[in-house]
Formats: C-alpha cells, structure tokens, sequence
C-alpha cells in the first residue's frame, strides 16, 4: 500500500541568540492511510517540531515530507491538527465553534452546514448545537473540537497531546471515544503523546524517540486479538502490560 505520509532523511534545529538547539536527527518513517501512529519520547525531544514539520508549519533544514507521494508544498493532501488546547470560542454557540475551519477557508455550503450538523448528531452532541461552549463539559468539549476538525474532512489527522488538559477519569473515557470516532471513520492519524498507556491503547504502531535531538529509537507495531478492539478494551487486556513494558524499557534506555 502506498504510504498516505512519508518522512525521510528529517532534521532540524532551532537557532537563536544563544545559540543551536538541535531538535531532530535523521527521522524517517512513513504512514499507511488509515493507521494510526502514536509518537511517543521523553519531554521536549522534538515531538510537537516533529508534527510542525508533517503539517508545514516549519520546514526542516534536511529532508523530505511527502504526502500521497508528492512534496508537502506540492501536495493538496487535506491536514487536520487537533492540540492540546480545545480552542473554542465562548462568544460562539458550539454549532458555530465547529464551522470556523470551513468559514476560514470559505468551504461554508449548505452540503458543509449539513455535515456539521450530522457529524453533531453521530457524536452525540445535537442538542448541544446552539450551548456555549462553557455549558459542555471536558470530554464534550474534546468531542466539538475533533468534529470542528473532522468536518474539513481531513485525510490525515494530527494530534499534539489532545487529551493532557483533562483530568485522568475524564481522560480516559475521552480517549475511548475519540480513538472509536477515528476508527470507525477509518481516518489516518498521528498522535503525538508522553502517555505510554495512551499510546499502546490508540495505535497500530507505536514510533519511540530517543531523548533530544530526537532520533527514532524502536517502531513497535501493536496487535491485539480482541472482538472490540476499542482503547478500553485494549487496557484490560493481557497484551497490554508486555507493550508498555516494552515501551517503558526502551524509553529508559534512551532517556
Ligand atoms: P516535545 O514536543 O517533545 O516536548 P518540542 O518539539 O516542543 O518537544 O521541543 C524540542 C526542543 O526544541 C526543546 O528542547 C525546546 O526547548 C526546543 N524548542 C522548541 N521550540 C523552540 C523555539 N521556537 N526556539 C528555540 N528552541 C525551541
């Protein structure tokens, strides 16, 4: 299968007054369509430079980006980047919250208005349409922001720490859900992550980086023989505990 992303040969440093901090070294790996990657490195190794690089937000010094097989700059290859910050807007109602990415890039039609409202609905959040965003609460809020994303309809998402903001009960109900959502939508995704259990839960495979400059340390491609392969099943089990394990141990070898 074609890779849907392809890094090759990626470096990067960041230059001031004080000098270089070199931040990536020598990454290569690629992304099939419909997988879902999590990233996984010590703090501040070069994750979220990592994503900026994969979304075009910074260019990096080596190296090459492709998306569908063709150079970042050339591709019209569609990105969607969900942070960790939910990002809505009070003075907007939720219904309006989800339509800015289609306003801001003047993709606003009554087919575009349509799908919000029914990805609203399929997300369980239609009677929440015209709430304010302080009305919602953590996980629902999780919830909009993905749909505000999903509904430009990306064929690659991008996710920086999406669920670090919430408490651990909220985040791991909220991980379920999101990890369902994207599943069942069969969306391609990289998700960027210091939570290993997070990771091991989510991914079809998980990159390890090594402490900064980041280089890829192991790729561990992750199975689990489960009826319902959803993220809460996969923390219950047995699999689970050797994947962290594993993680774990390369992590501190790294470290
Ligand atoms: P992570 O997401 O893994 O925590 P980052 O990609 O944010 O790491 O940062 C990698 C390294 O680059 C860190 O040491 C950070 O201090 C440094 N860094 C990040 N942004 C800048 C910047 N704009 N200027 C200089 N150094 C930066």
């Amino acid at each position: 299968m074609e890779p849907i992303l392809e890094l090759k040969n990626i470096n990067y440093a960041y230059h001031s007054l004080e000098g270089e901090t070199k931040a990536l070294t020598d990454i290569s790996f690629s992304v099939c369509p419909g997988e879902f990657v999590s990233i996984v490195g010590p703090s501040g190794c070069g994750k979220s430079t990592l994503l900026s690089i994969i979304c075009g937000l910074i260019a990096p010094e080596d190296g090459q980006v492709n998306l569908n097989g063709k150079a970042l700059r050339d591709s019209t290859t569609n990105i969607g980047y969900m942070l960790q910050h939910d990002h809505l807007f009070e003075w907007r109602t939720v219904y309006h919250n989800v339509l800015l990415g289609l306003e801001i890039r003047h993709m606003l039609t009554d087919r575009s208005r349509e799908y919000a409202h029914e990805l609203l609905d399929l997300y369980g959040l239609k009677q929440f349409e015209n709430a304010k965003p302080s009305e919602l609460s953590g996980g629902m809020r999780q919830r909009a922001a993905l749909i505000r994303t999903l509904v430009l309809d990306p064929d690659i998402l991008l996710l920086d720490e999406p669920f670090s903001a919430l408490d651990y009960q909220t985040r791991l109900s909220v991980c379920d859900d999101i990890g369902q959502i994207l599943r069942d939508a069969h969306k391609t995704a990289v998700l960027v992550t210091h939570d290993l259990s997070e990771a091991v839960s989510m991914a079809d495979r998980v990159i390890i980086l090594t402490a900064r400059p980041a280089a890829v340390a192991k790729v561990v491609p992750i199975t689990f023989e489960l009826e319902e392969d959803t993220p809460m099943n996969r923390r219950n089990a047995p699999e689970f505990k050797h994947y962290f394990n594993i993680i774990w141990k390369e992590l501190n070898t790294n470290a």
